[in-house]
């Protein structure tokens, strides 16, 4: 059968991480259904979202008469209470939601959520800290991590590096990252290539293994 609402995205649970979610996908023009079991809580979000209704989400038949089936996304946003959340991405699994994101507030929640059939198993509360914990020690403005050993990142031009072109650098010179983006002062980021040279005040866009990223943006 047709999935009627395809692109639309389910939201469950208006807490804060579920506000910030459901505005955000609104900001970008995607159609969200949001549901809270909380009669305040859909009160006071029904001025900014289109769509919000209470509902107790693990009750899978209320899920079914909002015509959650029919969508192609939905994200649990429930966090603080586990039985909550576990019987909502059951009730989303037996509909037949086809992905299903849901938040997980501990690595043991993680793994009960990824059992019962989530498709995507999000822990915010552990990737912001990791990520976060790399932006303030080094000169990182943004990075991201791939998998256990690969990772991207955002990251000052270090010192060693200026007025000199990127052939001489990388990606088999010193550092072992590859440099993919460069940002002058003042300009734009384009595409890095080897006759690049770093002027004071730019900015990088490196990848490679993780270690070798830290190393890189390690202060100099
Ligand atoms: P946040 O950190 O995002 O603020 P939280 O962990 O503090 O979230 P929770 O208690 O997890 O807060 O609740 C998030 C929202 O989920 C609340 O608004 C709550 O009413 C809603 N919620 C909890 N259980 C259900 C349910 N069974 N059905 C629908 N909504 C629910
Ligand atoms: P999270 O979402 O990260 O789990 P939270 O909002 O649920 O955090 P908070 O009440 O903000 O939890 O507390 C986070 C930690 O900060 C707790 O371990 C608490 O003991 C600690 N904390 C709170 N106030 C202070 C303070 N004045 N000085 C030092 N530590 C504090």
């Amino acid at each position: 059968a047709r999935r009627t609402d395809e692109g639309s995205v389910v939201v469950i649970g208006l807490g804060r991480f579920g506000c910030h979610l459901s505005g955000a996908l609104a900001a970008m023009n995607h159609e969200v259904l949001a549901i809270d079991r909380n009669p305040e809580q859909v009160q006071r979000w029904s001025a900014q979202l289109d769509r919000v209704v209470q509902a107790d989400a693990t009750e899978e038949g209320s899920l079914r008469q909002l015509g959650v089936a029919d969508f192609g996304r939905a994200v649990v946003a429930i966090g603080a209470s586990l039985e909550a959340s576990v019987l909502t991405v059951l009730a989303l699994v037996e509909l037949g939601v086809p992905q299903i994101w849901a938040r997980a507030t501990s690595t043991k929640h993680a793994k009960i959520l990824d059992s019962v059939g989530a498709h995507h198993v999000i822990f915010p509360e552990a990737e912001t800290g990791e990520r976060l914990a790399h932006l303030i020690v080094s000169r990182m403005l943004d990075f991201i991590e791939f998998g256990d050993d690969f990772a991207i990142a955002k990251v000052c031009a270090p010192e060693a590096m200026l007025g000199r072109p990127l052939s001489e650098l990388t990606p088999t010179g010193r550092y072992g990252v590859r440099v993919v983006g460069v940002k002058l002062p003042g300009e734009r980021f384009r595409y890095a290539t080897d006759a690049t040279v770093i002027a004071p005040g730019s900015m990088l866009i490196v990848e490679g293994d993780i270690e070798q990223v830290q190393r890189f943006a390690e202060f100099s």
